[in-house]
């Protein structure tokens, strides 16, 4: 179904995170997202000092071993070029320029980095194969979504409609007030000023109009809990990031 509301659960533990758990009941597959915690901030490319950001992936990966042994990461830059993940990936792997990534082998987790922008998570059940993407309003308008499903179809030989899509973690619609320009970019109208914009339900109708029967979006808003997560825009730029995760477990 699409628009279907679906909440990531809060997990014990001491990396700050959330996860999909029906998707881990219904595929076998892990999905999820860090959280705020205590400041765990996961941006490779932030001002703090990199051994301590370092060493919170560290703990996130151990976190996720032995179901996991490959990692893999995208210097994002608000563009729709993906990387394909084969199954001999081990170790962490950070790649310059990605903003997507897929594998159709157990074992690779999957990352992107978000602040407000969406985790796009795509899965193929009948294959375990998966897809992450991310996706502010640029990556949007460049076609994220479209390119992510098309080289998800082409990966599994499969047809849009065996996909299933989840909307993560990201700013609300209430909470992303932006200029008529990008309006104009994501959902091709014209408005005559600012306005809020869900990029959520953007991508939801994007999903429809691509041919996903299944399409989920979380109800939890970066801005509106900002206890639980960082916001971008609500803190005015300072804030740390999270990063969303996607991958098949080894058994
Ligand atoms: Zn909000």
């Amino acid at each position: 179904m699409i628009d279907a509301r679906l909440d990531e659960a809060p997990r014990a533990g001491p990396v700050p995170r959330l996860e999909l758990e029906s998707w881990r009941a219904a595929y076998g597959l892990v999905a999820g997202v860090t959280g705020r915690g205590a400041g765990f901030n996961l941006g490779l490319f932030s001002d703090e000092p990199r051994a301590q950001v370092t060493a919170r992936w560290e703990a996130l990966f151990g976190e996720m071993r032995p179901g996991f042994r490959g990692f893999a990461v995208g210097r994002q830059v608000h563009a729709r070029r993906l990387a394909t993940h084969g199954p001999t990936l081990a170790g962490w792997q950070v790649l310059d320029g990605v903003d997507g990534h897929l594998t159709a082998h157990p074992g690779v987790l999957l990352f992107v980095t978000v602040a407000d922008c969406v985790p796009i998570y795509l899965a193929h059940p009948d294959s375990g194969a998966v897809a992450l993407l991310h996706a502010g309003w640029r990556g949007i308008a460049a076609g994220m979504l479209e390119t992510g499903v098309s080289a998800l179809c082409d990966l599994t030989k499969s047809v849009e409609s065996a996909i299933v899509m989840h909307c993560g973690v990201a700013i609300c619609g209430t909470c992303y007030e932006v200029g008529s320009e990008v309006h104009a970019a994501v959902r091709h109208v014209a408005e005559p000023a600012r306005g809020p914009l869900d990029l959520r339900a953007e991508l939801l109708a994007r999903a429809g109009r691509l041919g996903i029967r299944q399409a989920t979006a979380s109800g939890w808003c970066t801005a509106h809990h900002r206890d639980r997560f960082f916001s971008h825009r609500a803190s005015g730029g300072v804030d740390g990031r999270m990063v969303a995760y996607l991958g098949r477990p080894l058994s």
